[in-house]
């Protein structure tokens, strides 16, 4: 697989994109079911909203090679902050509408928009139960 990468100009300076390389090293989330090596042939920025210029990069991707165009879960699902591209729709079909379907277009990388938010929400309820108990248990004793 050679992936042409695109990801939100919006958070690149929040996210080097660390996950998405080793998430594809370790073909996982988007990646689980391929065999074949994964080799990244180019990564671009969406050009910044309403996302136009993520069509044209996808082309100029394709053309040096790219079989699939994959976008990042910054502009599908809102990582890191929670908050999706209100254009990812539009732009995804955009993108489709140019380059067919001989081209695999694939609209996430990890599928959770934040791990580490949800990681941070379990042990939030979990320190929360603790206390819960605690005040149940000086409420009785
Ligand atoms: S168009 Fe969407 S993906 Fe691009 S910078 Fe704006 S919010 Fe991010």
């Amino acid at each position: 697989m050679k992936v042409g990468l695109i990801r939100c100009m919006q958070t690149e300076d929040m996210c080097p994109m660390t996950t998405d390389f080793k998430i594809m090293r370790e073909k996982k989330y988007a990646f689980e079911n391929v065999e074949e090596d994964i080799e990244v042939i180019g990564v671009n920025t969406c050009g910044g909203c309403p996302g136009k210029k993520a069509v044209t990069r996808a082309v100029e991707m394709v053309k040096r090679g790219a079989d699939t165009i994959v976008l990042a879960s910054c502009i599908t699902k809102g990582n890191p902050i929670g908050f999706a591209c209100p254009h990812a729709e539009q732009m995804k079909q955009a993108i489709f509408n140019k380059i067919g379907d001989t081209v695999r277009l694939i609209d996430y990388t990890i599928k959770e928009y934040s791990l580490i938010i949800k990681v941070e929400q379990e042990h939030i309820i979990s320190l929360l139960n603790t206390a819960l108990f605690r005040n149940m248990f000086n409420t009785l004793y």
